[in-house]
């Protein structure tokens, strides 16, 4: 029978996927396919191999995802599809996405393998049983050595980002993961750009890859606003200020090409009253995860970050985007930019350039291919305060899934009897492996803590604390 509803040309009805697939793209608001999604997820359906192209925020991760979830069997327990993505950041990015689309698959184990944390637990999970990873190269080819990860079964085998992991310098890991998977797979490539290596690595390892270009003329996306501002570098601290008395962002990140100014920026965002957090690689990995929790759960307003602290960093949809410091190169410009005005929402992309600058600007604008507008500054006479305190405060509680802990647990000891407060006062909650997060409304944190250390959740007694 033939659907009442007129399906649009890229309506995800359209799909040979399950009503159980569908119900949850409609759940979680995807209108309509994007490109990407339009050309490339008919062709994985069919079982071809793919190379595929398409600017960051595009929707990739759901391009791969949803083919692979409707074959998926989630009562074998065994690993059916391997996702490989050149950071840690990026392994959770697509891990929470994957979980997020597999919300109909109960049971079903995404594991994320990536460096930073110790191997031991890991292979116990992978012992245990899991439907997907998500893995580095370095760790993934680690636990293949290692006999932790079998392959003997796996179905679907994804390089997401793949210039950037032969950029990172996994190539050697790439390929010998390519070679131990089993013949009769379906080889996933994603990259930004197509390098000779890339086609070499296609050429070696795909079946008839066919290919997919969403070519939208420009670099960037065209739902970020750019703007240039001129400054002299000693008035840049001003400037800033200016710019978040002007533009209010709910979530902003500013980038700094100096890894010692990162320190003094975020000391004046703190005494103009906004809830600040800088990233420096120097930072042991539990306390990045708790800044990008708090980031993304908007316990802060603003991060503070070099490129290299914030290589892979998981947030999409930042209101604004400042660069303090004009990127080094053109390509690092578009990696920043591109954390702002993700999935249709307009983004804000503001850059201080020195007078000398100006060639700078002008290269930037030939590698784009787009222009910025020139605005004026307006420098504060006095730095008044902001008081731009954020709207949520983050608490970490000592258990996660590891536990069997799952979101509703958390909502439900803070808002049953004993918790007592309102499901609008508590925001986003991340569940790691021995952690969780939990966002609360900024005024009601005390009692929340109180409450969950007083009180009980799924029966069981967990540690409660700040995450300052
Ligand atoms: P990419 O890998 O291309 O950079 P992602 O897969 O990370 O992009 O997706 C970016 C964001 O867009 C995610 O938050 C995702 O949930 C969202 N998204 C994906 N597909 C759609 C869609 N069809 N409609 C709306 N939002 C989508
Ligand atoms: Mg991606």
């Amino acid at each position: 029978m033939h659907s009442p509803v007129p399906e649009s040309p890229s309506s995800f009805a359209q799909l040979a996927i399950s009503p159980a697939l569908q119900e949850v793209v409609a759940e979680l608001g995807f209108r309509a396919m994007t490109p990407i999604q339009a050309q490339s997820i008919p062709l994985l359906l069919q079982g071809y191999d793919l190379i595929g192209q398409s600017k960051t925020g595009s929707g990739k991760t759901a391009a791969f995802t949803l083919p692979i979830l409707d074959r998926i069997r989630v009562s074998a327990r065994q690993v059916q599809a391997l996702v490989l993505c050149p950071t840690r950041e990026l392994c959770g990015q697509v891990a929470r996405e994957m979980r997020k689309l597999a919300r109909r698959h109960p049971g079903l184990q995404v594991l994320v393998l990536a460096g930073g944390e110790p191997g031991r637990p890991q292979a116990v999970s992978l012992e245990s049983g899991v439907h997907i990873v998500v893995g580095t190269p370095g760790r993934t080819l680690d636990h293949i050595n290692r006999g932790n990860l079998d392959l003997t079964t796996l179905r679907y085998l994804v390089l997401d980002e793949a210039d950037r992991m032969l950029d990172m310098g996994f190539a050697d890991e790439m390929e010998k993961i390519l070679e131990a998977a089993p013949q009769n797979r379906q080889t996933i490539f994603f990259s930004a750009t197509f390098p000779a290596s890339i086609e070499e690595m296609s050429a070696r390892y795909q079946k008839q890859a066919q290919r997919v270009t969403i070519d939208e003329g420009a670099v960037t996306a065209p739902s970020v606003k750019q703007i240039v501002v001129e400054i002299n570098p000693e008035n840049k601290l001003s400037a800033l200020h200016g710019l978040l008395d002007q533009y209010r962002p709910e979530t902003a990140i500013v980038f700094s090409n100096h890894k010692a100014a990162i320190a003094e920026i975020t000391k004046a965002l703190g005494e103009w009253g906004v809830s600040a957090a800088g990233l420096h690689g120097d930072l042991e990995q539990m306390d990045r995860d708790k800044v990008m929790a708090k980031l993304r759960n908007r316990s802060i307003r603003v991060l503070v970050a070099t490129d290299v602290a914030a290589r892979g960093i998981d947030v999409a949809d930042l209101d604004l985007v400042i660069n303090y410091d004009l990127p080094l190169k053109p390509d690092t410009y578009v990696h920043r930019i591109g954390r702002t005005g993700r999935a249709g929402k307009e983004g804000i992309a503001i850059s201080m350039a020195t007078p000398r600058e100006r060639l700078k600007i002008e290269a930037i604008e030939t590698y784009t291919g787009s222009s910025f507008e020139r605005e004026k500054i307006q420098l504060p006479k006095q730095e008044k305060a902001l008081y731009q305190g954020a709207a949520m405060t983050t608490l970490s509680i000592g258990g996660g899934r590891k536990d069997k802990l799952r979101p509703g647990d958390i909502l439900g000891a803070l808002t049953g009897e004993a918790g007592g407060l309102d499901a609008k006062d508590i925001g986003k909650i991340e569940i790691h492996d021995r952690v969780a997060y939990v966002a609360v409304a900024q005024s009601l944190g005390r009692i929340a803590v109180e409450r969950l250390r007083e009180g009980r959740i799924k029966g069981r007694k967990f540690s409660v604390d700040w995450v300052r």
